[in-house]
């Protein structure tokens, strides 16, 4: 495949991130590690940044079609926003002087947004402008229209006192020509989108969309519109991962359910690697007598790990496989569906969006105290669902855990608007102790 691979100029933030990791958590992400051992969410995130990287091929899109999308170049206005001094009030363009007391103003002229007049306005005398109009030569100052009072047909007084520079919008107040205003690897906003257009662009270049395989794999799973037979439940977590995928921005091939059988998982490994650029399974991950998509990982690939200390979501397998002249990269989330949301958010969706070129993200967290006690042994980071409390102004007050956090519980997911992160060496919090909360994204 003709890919042109791109460099990514925010890899340096990555690395620093990496150091700091590294010095916090005094771990080697080059070491050999053993892959039956258990890592953290940290080591798994180094480790998975050190194995990824931005792969996105370029395309020139239409401001239209830019929306989420990562730019693929740093954009620098081409002009002054706005391009001229223009009247921020519909009022009078005055004629400043500073040195004289004159309240009284003569109006010479008219000047409507669009419609920029030559004149030169000279001391003692004004011109009726409009929100957006060119400032005449000879203005410094434009007083808002309710201000004045009118004086026969030509002439106003000022009631109110005036500033230099009062309501006038400066050339280049906004972005100045030659000014960055977006940095490579952004993710365009619909503001941003805005910004853009001020600048008079029609296209920019961005990062094309990655393409992301997907099947869910389980004996057990019956899909929604089929009648469930003794011992079957729905396959939920296909539809809510290629849900978060789309919802993400991502090209999503969708290779269905399979059983569970080493071989039929290697072959739909293989045929999506074909078109893909990560492949997500999920379940039979873990060490069940037929969870096979470690194995199947290992035997066509390499996995790096397929345990992180973390709950929701102890199984978790990473890995990667080389298709002609490309990597592809393996994501095995398990079964449980809340797992496998969880470790989608925390795990996968960083990496995918590392791989688009876009800007790694700041995660907005707070500290909130708890209303409940929550139980907790030491040994693996919890990822708790609750509800954050508000006080009468919206302001998060506290943060109410669910009672029931089995991993298996879907619609408490749903239902929650934050995850409660409990340290990995942490037990048990009390009511009132404050503690980590990270709002979902709904
Ligand atoms: P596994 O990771 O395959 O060991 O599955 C763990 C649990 O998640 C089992 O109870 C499975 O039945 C359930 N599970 C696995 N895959 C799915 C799926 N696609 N949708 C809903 N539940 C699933
Ligand atoms: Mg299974």
């Amino acid at each position: 495949m003709n890919r042109k691979v791109i460099k990514r100029v925010h890899s340096k933030t990555i690395s620093m991130l990496v150091i700091v990791y590294n010095k916090i958590l005094r771990v080697s992400v080059a070491v050999n590690c053993d892959n039956d051992i258990f890592i953290t969410v940290e080591q798994a995130l180094i480790r998975m940044t050190n194995a990824v990287r931005s792969i996105a091929q370029v395309e020139n899109v239409s401001l239209e079609a830019a929306l989420a999308r990562p730019l693929a170049e740093t954009i620098c206005s081409p002009i002054n926003v706005p391009p001229y001094d223009n009247s921020a009030m519909d009022g009078y363009a005055l004629n400043l002087s500073t040195e004289s007391t004159n309240t009284r103003y003569q109006v010479v002229s008219q000047i409507l947004a669009g419609r920029p007049c030559d004149i030169k306005i000279k001391s003692g005398e004004c011109a009726r402008i409009m929100t957006g109009g060119k400032i005449p030569a000879g203005c410094n100052a434009v007083i808002m229209q309710e201000n004045v009072r009118q004086i026969g047909d030509s002439h106003i007084e000022l009631t109110k006192a005036v500033q230099l520079g009062d309501n006038i919008r400066k050339c280049g107040d906004d972005i100045g020509e030659g000014q960055t205003i977006f940095t490579l690897g952004r993710k365009l906003s619909a503001i941003d989108i805005g910004c853009l257009a001020s600048l008079g662009l029609t296209h920019v270049r961005v990062f094309k969309r990655l393409t992301i395989g997907i099947f869910t794999t389980g004996d057990e799973l019956a899909q929604p519109g089929e009648k469930l037979q003794a011992g079957q439940i729905y396959d939920s977590n296909r539809p809510m991962l290629k849900a978060l995928l789309n919802q993400a921005g991502f090209d999503v091939v969708d290779a269905g359910v399979i059983q569970d059988e080493k071989e039929a998982i290697k072959s739909r490994i293989k045929k999506l690697s074909e078109t893909c650029d990560a492949i997500i399974t999920c379940g039979g991950v873990s060490v069940g007598v037929a969870d096979y998509t470690g194995k199947a990982f290992s035997e066509l690939g390499e996995i790096d790990f397929w345990k992180v200390a973390m709950k929701p979501g102890k199984p978790f397998a990473f890995g990667k496989i080389n298709h002609q002249h490309k990597t592809v990269i393996l994501f095995g989330l398990p079964g449980n569906p809340v797992s496998s949301a969880v470790t989608f958010e925390i795990l996968t969706l960083p990496m995918l969006r590392l791989m688009s070129g876009q800007q790694a993200q700041s995660t907005n967290t707070l500290y909130l105290p708890t209303n409940q006690t929550i139980k907790k042994r030491p040994g693996r980071r919890d990822y708790q669902r609750a509800i954050i409390q508000r006080n009468e102004y919206g302001t998060p007050v506290a943060v109410t855990p669910f009672a029931k956090q089995s991993s298996g519980v879907l619609s408490e997911l749903a239902h929650a608007d934050c995850l409660i992160v409990l340290e990995k060496e942490q037990d048990g919090v009390e009511v009132d102790q404050y503690v980590l909360v990270l709002p979902v994204a709904k």
